[in-house]
């Protein structure tokens, strides 16, 4: 058994060990966790400081849980099993897939958008694999595999570079990235055996789940690195949450730290609207605040793209302050910087006499009415 192994076997899965050493009454938490899984790592648990800290809220599992009934809420929001062509694949977009091979994950964050199986027993079948490779061979449209929670780390390192091997047996797919929690939360699985295995699968791209500038640790920093190292482009995921992360300050401070161990802010996710997870969701005002005292306040490096990803499998949808771009007709555009300054970028004169290339029909753009420098 490698240490990683040894370390997930050391995880607070049931509710009496957590009474014991969180204090969380058992008979609270049992019927939740009897139908969304708990897991704390070892290393997890050592990162909480004091109860309902950014971390705690994170992993420990809540009666509130149970009480989210909202109507606009579902086990399944982003309508992923309806657009899945084969078991383990969801085929949205034109030119890319995700692919979840097992449903296990190093912890399970109470607000998954994938509580509806995370946790249950299941792995992708050699059969199931057949299909999958099936279906990827048969649609060149598809370029790019995204390898999502449960995480794809779970699973040994053979499994895994089978999965590979397959995948890269098909000539169209250029592009294959992993999502994971797992450097964050199981650091212990990046060993060298792994990251000399992922390398001879390039182009390889992650994206790494962090939520909390004390995510970010000595140990974490050795995982990233063993991974950049591997020649492996590392960009970060982030859920926008009650409680736990939604002040710019915190959210500048993890960017900023992510930066340092070479990892990419890539985007800041809108809580989906996933039965069981009411309590962690913010308004969207809150993201946009976020972003705006992140643009220009720091390295455009460390600025990420806050999306919604639209209920019922409409797609991730960017989202950015609205002010920036205070007018555009043929002549000019007047943009606002992050100091509230107003400036004019003259637009070039096209060869057949104005510019008309904006696809943007200009009545539909604010109008001028404040003072340019
Ligand atoms: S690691 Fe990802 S897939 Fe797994 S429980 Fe957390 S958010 Fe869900």
């Amino acid at each position: 058994m490698e240490q990683w192994q040894k370390d997930l076997k050391e995880s607070i899965v049931d509710v009496e060990t957590l009474e014991k050493v969180l204090g969380v009454p058992a008979n609270e938490v049992r019927d939740i966790v009897d139908q969304y899984p708990m897991r704390i790592t070892p290393y997890v648990l050592s990162r909480i400081k004091k109860k309902g800290d950014a971390i705690w809220k994170q992993v420990v599992p809540t009666s509130e849980e149970g009480n989210s009934d909202a109507a606009c809420e579902a086990e399944d929001p982003l309508y992923e099993e309806k657009d899945s062509p084969v078991p383990g694949l969801v085929h949205r977009y034109p030119d890319r897939v995700l692919l979840v091979i097992t449903n296990q994950c190093p912890i399970y964050c109470r607000f998954c958008t994938r509580k509806r199986f995370v946790g249950s027993p299941g792995t992708l079948t050699p059969d199931n694999l057949e299909k999958v490779v099936a279906y990827l061979s048969e649609h060149h449209e598809v370029r790019d595999v995204i390898f999502s929670g449960g995480d794809p780390l779970m699973v040994v390192d053979m499994l895994l570079e089978r999965v590979l091997k397959a995948l890269r047996a098909i000539p169209h797919l250029e592009i294959l990235r992993i999502g994971t929690r797992v450097p964050g939360s199981l650091p212990s699985r990046i060993t060298e055996k792994l990251c000399s295995m992922l390398k001879a699968y390039h182009p390889l791209y992650m994206n790494l789940h962090f939520n909390h500038p004390d995510e970010i640790t000595p140990e974490v920093s050795r995982a990233c690195g063993m991974l950049a190292d591997a020649g492996i482009p590392l960009g970060s995921q982030t859920v926008l949450m009650e409680g736990v992360n939604d002040d710019p300050e915190v959210m500048k401070r993890l960017m900023q730290k992510l930066l340092a161990i070479r990892v990419k802010p890539y985007y800041i996710y809108q809580a989906d609207l996933v039965k069981g997870t009411h309590h962690f969701r913010t308004r969207v005002e809150k993201g946009l605040k976020i972003i705006a005292a992140l643009r220009g306040h720091t390295s455009g490096m460390a600025v990420p793209h806050y999306v919604i990803d639209a209920p019922q499998g409409g797609g991730k949808i960017a989202i950015l302050p609205q002010e920036t771009l205070l007018y555009m007709d043929d002549e000019e555009v007047v943009l606002k910087n992050y100091e509230n300054l107003t400036f004019r970028y003259p637009q070039p004169v096209q060869s057949n006499g104005a510019g008309k290339e904006a696809d943007i029909p200009l009545a539909m753009l604010p109008h001028l009415d404040t003072k340019v420098l």
